[in-house]
């Protein structure tokens, strides 16, 4: 029987990764971090997610990350729901109603990129972390005591990484998850999301910084990050018969934007690109010393912004965990116990509450539409219902049912 070094072995340095490496690595356990991506492609990667909720800056605050990003990004405490349609504001939610149950009573936009090039620094200096950048992950085989994972390192040569656990925080492709025949549950959308980042301040027209807004056939979601220069991501529904190149034409994207906002002038286009959207839970979490967290395990729509939220709340758990098997607080099947809490979250919310959201967004029957945005400014009109849809959004109410669950 081989011996294994008494370290976890993580895949994929995106921010789930690197949120469990620290979080172990601070609690005194040996990681070895593999990334894909060098010191020179690192910071190449496409925009992705940026709203961070309250819960999540708790955790981030707990490793000391939460200091290095708020100078980074914008605290948003309010978030409007409009009707592109009416052209009007349907409510403004303040998150001022979690004052009593966070310090963090806010979201604070702040992209992913800088999310994961502040923690990356972090993992640099952490002794308990053994860094592998520029190190592609292939394939990894375990037994009943630890795991080897098999990778093309730095200098292109194929190398070992063994230890005592593998978690997948690989993204949404995850080898990991195919090795081991997970099933990724779940439906696409048609339509990918046209996503146009704008140097123009749509303050000046009421918007909030982050804004989700209905329209039967045209919804879009409207946030604005941190320059320099400032920065607007817009998100349009795309044709699923449209070809690409035509999309993102500066022609097209031009008109999309005066279709929206038509302010007769040329907007700065920063930056473009279209996605798909899926709709996925994996079937399980883990199968032996082999563990999923983060878009590895599920993924999503971003309307809400809960996929980046929810993978970083799944590494705390799982790393709270680990941390509690190494210090033989805990046995094994307590990891049994992180995919029935996470699994319920990726279902019975993050799921849930996405594939509502974009029904939301893009209803088309009047009289839904109606009753809806109706609904929407009672709750934000009355402090307690605010409050109660405030700790739905905000994640909150996701942690305290994981919490329950035994
Ligand atoms: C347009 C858009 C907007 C979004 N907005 C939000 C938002 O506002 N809030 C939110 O919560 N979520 C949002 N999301 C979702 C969010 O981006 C993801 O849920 C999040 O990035 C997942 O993090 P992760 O660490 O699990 O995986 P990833 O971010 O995908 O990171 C995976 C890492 O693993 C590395 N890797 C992959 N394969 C290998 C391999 N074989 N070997 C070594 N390394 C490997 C990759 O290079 C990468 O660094 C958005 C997504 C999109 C597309």
């Amino acid at each position: 029987m081989p011996t294994y070094p008494d370290r976890i072995v993580v895949i994929g340095a995106g921010p789930v990764g690197l949120c469990l490496a620290l979080v172990l690595a601070q609690a005194g356990l040996k990681v070895c971090l593999v990334e894909a991506l060098g010191d020179d492609n690192f910071l190449e990667q496409i925009p992705r997610a940026g709203t961070n909720h309250p819960a999540t800056l708790e955790m981030y605050d707990r490793i000391g990350l939460y200091e290095k990003l708020k100078p980074r990004g914008i605290v948003a405490p309010v978030f409007h729901y409009w009707d592109r349609h009416e052209g009007r504001l349907i409510a403004a939610f303040d998150h001022a109603h979690l004052k009593n149950d966070t310090r963090f009573p806010y979201v604070l936009q702040c992209e992913r990129i800088k999310i994961v090039e502040e923690a990356l620094k972090m993992a640099k200096v952490e002794p308990n972390i053994d860094l592998r950048l520029a190190t592609e992950f292939f394939s990894f085989e375990q037994d009943a005591d630890g795991v080897v994972a098999h990778v093309v390192n730095a200098d292109g040569a194929k190398e070992t990484v063994a230890g005592r656990y593998i978690v997948s925080a690989e993204g949404a492709r995850s080898i990991v998850r195919k090795a081991i025949g997970i099933a990724f549950e779940g439906f696409t959308y048609d339509d990918r999301t046209l996503n146009i980042e704008v140097a123009y301040d749509f303050r000046q027209h009421g918007y909030a910084e982050r804004n989700y807004i209905s329209d039967p056939t045209e919804w879009s979601n409207l946030f604005h990050w941190k320059g320099p220069p400032d920065r607007w991501r817009v998100h349009f529904p795309t044709d699923p018969k449209a070809d690409e190149a035509g999309l993102l034409r500066p022609e097209a994207l031009q008109a999309q934007l005066q279709k929206f906002l038509p302010t007769g002038k040329p907007f700065e286009i920063v930056g473009c690109n279209l996605y798909v959207v899926h709709q996925r839970v994996a079937e399980k979490f883990r199968v032996g010393r082999a563990i999923l967290a983060g878009d590895a395990a599920h993924v999503n729509s971003p309307i809400g912004a809960m996929g980046m939220n929810s993978g970083v709340h799944d590494a705390f758990n799982l790393a709270d965990k680990l941390i509690a098997m190494a210090r033989g607080e805990a046995d094994e099947e307590v990891l049994d116990r992180y995919e029935r809490q996470r699994r319920h979250v990726a279902v019975a919310h993050t799921q849930a509450q996405t594939i509502r959201n974009k029904r939301l967004l893009s209803e088309r029957d009047p009289a839904v539409r109606k009753r809806n945005h109706d609904e929407l400014r009672r709750t934000a009109d009355d402090p307690e219902l605010a409050r109660k849809f405030l700790l739905r959004t905000a994640l909150f109410e996701s942690l305290r049912e994981a919490d329950a669950i035994a």
